[in-house]
């Protein structure tokens, strides 16, 4: 189950996506952050062959979903707390599987430009957009987080005959190297809190013109600087006390269980 809000509760019973797929590696091993709901597991696995189609790419590369368990993260993101957040690199997967140490150190292609307002004719390309729009297309799929000179390049290039999968990718900092894909609050999860639905429209108006001005553009983010540290347990909702404090023994867990009542 999801519990809390993206950016403020836990995972309950969350699984672990394996680390090669047939169209997914997931980079960075060593955070442990390839957990998740089992709706976002299923997600990428069906995702990473459409998304490889719709590319032509052999497949696609996983950063960070969750801890086991969910919960703040100690660097990296305020959100990916329920299971229910998935980064996605803008890299094809190579065409064999990754050594560990690779995964560690291999950078993402930063698609955005030196400006900070269009795209990077070095970096990206038209795959690209089949890539975000394959993601905004999944029905389970709640928002799309790009970086504002990405949508920016998507309202130009995207027909205007079919632009209603474009209300879901939105404009965030950070995002030049990543698409973050965060999906709806499962059915199985009554204590996880929506966000508020995203407005109608492409999005392509004036409200992504003020992620053009000057003081935006020139913030400097580093790629990872957000975190939650300050965010104790008690900002949590009540039931992630019991989940993040259970034992870490899985054999002890289920006996815990077999003794409780349901
Ligand atoms: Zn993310």
């Amino acid at each position: 189950m999801a519990i809390g809000y993206y950016p403020s509760g836990c995972l309950q019973g969350g699984v672990e996506l394996p680390a090669t797929g047939p169209t997914w590696q997931v980079m960075r091993l060593s955070r442990n952050r390839n957990w998740g709901h089992p709706d976002l597991v299923k997600f990428v696995e069906r995702f990473a062959p459409l998304a490889a189609t719709a590319t032509s790419w052999k497949g696609i590369l996983i950063g960070d979903m969750a801890q086991p368990r969910g919960g703040p993260l100690p660097f990296g993101h305020k959100s990916h707390q329920i299971g229910l957040d998935v980064d996605i690199w803008f890299m094809p997967m190579p065409d064999r599987v990754l050594s560990k140490e690779e995964r560690e150190n291999i950078l993402g292609n930063n698609v955005v430009a030196e400006d900070g307002k269009h795209v990077d004719d070095k970096t990206w390309s038209p795959a690209d957009v089949a890539f975000i729009r394959t993601a905004a297309e999944q029905p389970e799929v709640e928002r799309v987080l790009v970086n504002a000179a990405i949508k920016k390049e998507l309202c130009r290039v995207e027909s205007p005959n079919n632009r209603s999968w474009m209300s879901k990718v939105r404009p965030w900092y950070g995002h030049a190297d990543h698409i973050h894909v965060r999906l709806k609050c499962p059915a199985d999860s009554p204590n996880c809190r929506a966000q508020p639905p995203v407005p109608d429209g492409d999005g392509c108006d004036k409200s992504l013109d003020h992620w053009f001005a000057d003081w935006i553009v020139h913030l400097k983010i580093p790629e990872f600087s957000g975190s939650s540290r300050g965010l104790k347990l008690k900002d949590l909702p009540p039931a992630c006390t019991a989940v993040l404090n259970a034992p870490a023994n899985p054999a002890s867990a289920a006996t815990d269980e077999r003794s409780q009542p349901r």
